[in-house]
């Protein structure tokens, strides 16, 4: 039996409150201005927009639900990156008086806008499901930095969102929120921007500095600010052993100079974000251990791209990171 009429549904109030004690009040204009889709076993298309992008399945033309809780849903991990290493997944499980329920799982931005939508078919009570997000939206575009949450919803009925079983509530068995960014930060470990002669720019004898270094200790791990493809890998004269990957989805490159060791890394291999690609050194033409770190524009990497000041770029990342 689905749900029915459209009229202010008490477990909706406590569901947020519950909610929201659990993951702060920055989630509140999320959850209260989300709209509530014409859910009529198609995506959900509020106000006549175009109805969101979908990570998978197609919608139950005969779409069918029971009365629906939701006794369990985490997403994992709180804190993901576009192309990460970990994508954001979201298990969960129902209760339903109906042994199969046509259920949409949404992607719910901190607008309430709808980014992407999937389409699980005959959910059974009791039997865990998981969805899990690339990070992309409309047009294969990675999503806007930020924080967004999972919604699940029956694909037949007029709710925004099924309701959470009380147990669930009591026991904060729901966690349905995430972040994703587009960048993190590549230095694993406390490091410092250094001086003047560190930035971007500065003189060195005989060229300009062509980026940023930062100050870190000898083997701190590093990872890939943006995954892609490894443009190179080895090791010159005056950048010791270094790497360099065409960031994906992005027309930059970003460099990694210095490195305590050559990196793992070979050319041409696929890299996500976040992946490990070596330690902080000081090889090279380098007088203490720090990563010299380079973005290089459109088409990159002495291809006809030229490198930009990454001061900006790292400070925002480490912010987050
Ligand atoms: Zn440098």
């Amino acid at each position: 039996m689905a749900r029915s009429g459209s009229g202010a549904k008490p477990w909706l109030g406590k569901s947020i409150a519950a909610t929201l004690a659990a993951l702060g009040a920055t989630l509140l204009a999320c959850l209260l201005a989300a709209p509530a889709p014409a859910a009529t076993g198609g995506a959900a298309s509020p106000g006549g927009s175009p109805a969101p992008p979908t990570g998978g399945g197609a919608p139950d033309e005969n779409a069918e639900a029971g009365d629906v809780r939701l006794t369990a849903a985490k997403t994992s991990p709180r804190k993901t990156f576009y192309y990460g290493i970990q994508r954001p997944r979201l298990r969960y499980e129902i209760a339903s008086d109906e042994p199969a329920n046509d259920l949409r799982v949404d992607v719910v931005g901190l607008n309430g806008e709808v980014v992407k939508s999937f389409y699980r078919n005959d959910v059974a009570p009791g039997t865990p499901d998981s969805v899990r997000w690339d990070g992309t939206v409309a047009g294969g575009k990675p999503a806007r930095n930020g924080r967004y949450s999972f919604r699940v919803a029956p694909q037949d009925g007029d709710s925004a969102s099924v309701s959470v079983a009380p147990r669930a509530r009591k026991q904060s068995g729901i966690g349905l929120s995430f972040s994703i960014y587009a960048f993190a930060f590549p230095i694993l470990g406390a490091h410092d921007y250094g001086q003047g002669g560190a930035r971007f720019g500065a003189g060195r004898s005989g060229h300009t500095h062509q980026g940023q270094d930062v100050m870190a200790r000898c083997g701190t791990p590093l990872i890939a600010a943006r995954g892609g493809r490894v443009r190179f890998s080895g090791y010159q004269g005056a950048a010791g052993n270094y790497v360099v990957i065409d960031g994906r989805g992005t027309g930059f490159d970003t460099a990694y100079l210095h490195l305590l060791r050559p990196s793992p890394l070979k050319k041409g291999q696929t890299v996500r974000t976040g992946q490990p690609i070596g330690l902080v050194g000081s090889t090279g033409s380098s007088t203490a251990c720090h990563l010299h770190f380079e973005i290089w524009t459109a088409p990159g990497w002495y291809e006809g791209g030229s490198p930009i000041d990454p001061l900006g770029y790292l400070k925002k990342w480490d912010r987050y990171s």
